[in-house]
């Protein structure tokens, strides 16, 4: 007998039907003698929804009250989902994460898992019921609930793939699996039927939400068997393990866009040891993740430092330097929120210096500026303004993919 992890997505269970047909897929699998674990989002468009609502009663709601709001929205999914597969006659039962002890620390709105205690889950797979837990919360030291960060979900069901030692995790959605650009908006893009954790992790931290970063970085470390696939269509989805066989002739394996970023440059900061110090510890204190950084050469006495943050960490990112705009010696911060950043992932690029002037080249031939430019060993990213990132996105997949099963 094997156990098994599923997870859905919103739009999976978002009224009766799908959760009927989710409740379908789920006692299949249990009747096949399987023990399920299932792992629940909520439903739909419910969390934007709840968002919305939260903004208009209160604009600066506290992270902690927003995570209070936020976690009925999988509370609901799993009690619904249950009594269907209750109605159909199967033992289930429905547990948040209070009732399974599922600890994270103690950050609101974007928690990191500690401890998963497996006494009651355990529990109640050995008295062969059906157990399905609501993804993307957890409680902290205080007994409050938590959220993992938005699509934080699929980190839920990868943990508890880990800490059962399950078989297989299989993370549901509404696409057949990992395409080499996100197939709704990319004309040609394809599936991928294997890809390694390391390019999944890249694909999703640089802006592919099929899977949420830390899910993959959870899964690499426990060597989880993961899989994704959809709940509409039946069709083989994509493997994420360690080693793969590469992709025919390309030297990459997909295509990413993030614009959730915005870029600061801080303008005649002083030519002298220590500067990116002080800038970047003080972000660093105050939890705001940096990514690309571009210092200029000098002018005499004077650099200039360019960097990008989460959008949503903008004004935070201002008022921290402006407060300190003469300590840290700076004439300007200049801010643009109108960029996105377009990204090549590829475990094949490493020693092929061609990929990143292939990228480049598209770019050129359609117009497009670049503003920065960063790489690892297995991507090459570039910013590019806001209004070009679409196109930005198109004209490298046709690229390197346009060869393969255009359509
Ligand atoms: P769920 O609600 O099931 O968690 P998400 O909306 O979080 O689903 O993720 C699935 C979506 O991710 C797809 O509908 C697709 O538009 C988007 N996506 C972005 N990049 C990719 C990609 N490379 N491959 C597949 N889907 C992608
Ligand atoms: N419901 C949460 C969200 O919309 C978590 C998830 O879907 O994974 O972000
Ligand atoms: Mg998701």
């Amino acid at each position: 007998m094997a156990l098994i992890v599923q997870k859905f997505g919103g739009s999976s269970v978002a009224n009766l039907e799908r959760v009927q047909h989710v409740a379908k897929i789920i006692t299949d699998t249990y009747r096949a003698g399987n023990d399920v674990v299932v792992v629940l989002s909520a439903q739909g468009k419910t969390t934007d929804h709840l968002i919305a609502m939260a903004k208009e009663y209160n604009p600066r709601a506290s992270k902690r009250e927003l995570d209070q709001l936020l976690t009925i929205g999988e509370q609901q999914s799993v009690a619904l989902c249950a009594m269907v597969i209750e109605g159909m006659g199967y033992p289930v039962i429905s547990l948040n994460a209070w009732q399974v002890g599922f600890k994270t620390n103690r950050v609101y709105g974007d928690a990191r898992i500690k401890r998963i205690d497996t006494e009651r889950l355990q529990a109640e797979l050995d008295s062969h019921k059906i157990v399905i837990f609501t993804g993307f919360q957890g409680i902290n030291r205080y007994d409050d609930v938590t959220t993992l960060g938005r699509g934080g979900s699929d980190t839920s069901a990868v943990a508890l793939a880990a800490v059962l030692h399950a078989d297989k995790c299989q993370i549901f959605t509404d696409v057949d699996g990992v395409y080499t650009a996100d197939p709704n908006k990319v004309d040609g893009a394809r599936k991928i039927d294997e890809i390694t954790y390391d390019e999944m992790l890249e694909m999703a931290t640089l802006g592919a939400k099929v899977l949420h970063n830390r899910s993959v970085e959870m899964a690499k470390r426990y060597n989880v068997n993961l899989e994704v696939l959809s709940s509409f269509t039946g069709n083989p989805g994509t493997i994420v393990k360690e080693v793969v066989k590469p992709m025919e002739n390309s030297h990459v394996s997909g295509v990413a866009k993030d614009k959730n970023i915005a870029r600061l440059a801080l303008v005649g900061l002083k030519n002298e040891p220590g500067v990116a110090f002080k800038v970047f510890s003080l972000l660093a204190r105050n939890n705001v993740n940096v990514d690309v950084i571009l210092q200029s050469i000098g002018r005499g006495d004077e650099k200039d430092i360019s960097f990008t943050v989460a959008r949503s960490d903008t004004e935070l990112c201002k008022q921290l330097l402006d407060e300190r705009r003469e300590s840290l010696g700076f004439e300007d911060i200049s801010i643009n929120d109108h960029i996105a950043k377009v990204s090549i992932v590829g475990a094949g690029m490493i020693g092929n210096p061609g990929v990143a002037a292939a990228m480049f080249e598209a770019l050129y031939a359609a117009g497009i500026n670049i503003n920065m430019i960063s790489t690892s060993e297995i991507k090459v990213s570039v910013l590019v303004d806001e209004a070009d990132a679409d196109r930005a996105v198109q004209v490298v997949h046709d690229k390197f993919f346009r060869d393969f099963g255009r359509s």
